[in-house]
């Protein structure tokens, strides 16, 4: 099997590792040479370009750039696969990409079949440099199909995936955005909430000690709001309306939490505590399904 991708980063690279080793043939194409050349020293792909021409001969084509140019990139890219070429993306959020897509195979004579995705998995870092073995072993992956999604295309995309030892989920675009609005999104800009609020400690000497205090906890708590800024910043304008239903139900529940404070309700602080210690288990008890997830989980 002959598997194009276009953008060679954390996502496209650790896909292209994963795929060689599963004994198919990875061609890559990123924006810069020296990306390229760096995934062939890296044994990310066997053979590179920086024009789509190389993809005509792949039978499945991941597109793994950032979600501000994954339309672009297919419409780019459209030209030089044969017909029937499985395409799909990576990007972090559906609904607007998939339509976008759907719109352009749509209007194109050939028949090329695309079906959009999201492999629940990723670290902090961006680049090929930070492409890594077996990232989605163990992680959701999930695909979005539409009425017009060609089933058998979805079929052998959720076989690969599978492949990879990801868990394979199937929603519709808009429920995928509302899910990852609360599970991936919000905890993002929360995380990105919490790094701000420490650094507006007004006394040096107090700011110094919590900088070396820092532990276990806030190297969790602010993991997700350390990231890649490009990809906070694409989520919150391709997901803005979902993400921010969410960030205010989340401001509703602090001034919840600063009030039970203020008026020392600990009784009450005390119930709400003992209910979200319950409610964490559930979203455990699926994160280590099978004790494989990953700890660098998006
Ligand atoms: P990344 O490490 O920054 O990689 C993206 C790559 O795309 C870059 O290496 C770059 O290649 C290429 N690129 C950037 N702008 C481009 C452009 N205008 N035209 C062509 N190529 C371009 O980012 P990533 O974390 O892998 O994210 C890629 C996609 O995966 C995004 O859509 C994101 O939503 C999705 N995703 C990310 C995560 C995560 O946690 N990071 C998890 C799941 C899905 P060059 O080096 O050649 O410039």
């Amino acid at each position: 099997m002959k598997v194009g991708i276009v953008g060679l980063g954390l996502i496209g690279g650790s896909l292209g590792l994963d795929l060689r080793d599963r004994g198919a043939t990875v061609l890559g194409i990123s924006r810069q040479e020296k990306t390229c050349r760096r995934a062939k020293e890296l044994g990310v792909v066997d053979e590179w370009s920086l024009s789509a021409e190389l993809l005509n001969t792949a039978d499945i084509v991941f597109i793994c750039t950032p979600i501000d140019n994954i339309a672009e990139k297919l419409g780019h890219i459209i030209p030089h696969l044969r017909p029937e070429t499985i395409v799909t993306d990576v990007g972090s959020v559906k609904t607007s990409v998939v339509e976008q897509c759907s719109r352009l195979i749509q209007d194109y004579s050939k028949k090329i079949y695309f079906v959009g995705g999201h492999p629940m998995a990723g670290t902090a870092e961006q680049g090929i440099e930070a492409a890594q073995r077996n990232l989605f072993k163990g992680a959701p992956y999930v695909f979005t199909p539409t009425k017009i999604t060609h089933s058998n295309s979805l079929n052998i995309l959720k076989e690969l995936a599978k492949s990879l030892g990801s868990m394979v989920h199937e929603c519709t675009p808009e429920n995928h955005d509302r899910a990852v609005a609360w599970i991936s999104h919000l905890p993002i800009m929360v995380s990105a909430s919490l790094i701000q609020s420490c650094w507006q400690e007004s006394n040096n000497e107090v700011l110094n000690l919590a900088i070396k205090l820092a532990s276990s906890g806030f190297r969790d708590t602010s993991r997700v709001g350390g990231g890649n800024p490009e990809l906070g910043l694409n989520l919150a304008k391709h997901n803005r309306e979902f993400l921010l239903e969410s960030l205010e139900k989340y401001h509703e529940q602090l001034r919840i939490i600063i009030k039970l404070i203020t008026q020392e309700n600990w009784d009450a602080l005390e119930v709400l505590l003992q209910s979200t210690q319950k409610q964490r288990r559930t979203f455990h008890h699926n994160f280590y399904l099978n004790n494989q997830f990953p700890d660098n989980d998006t």
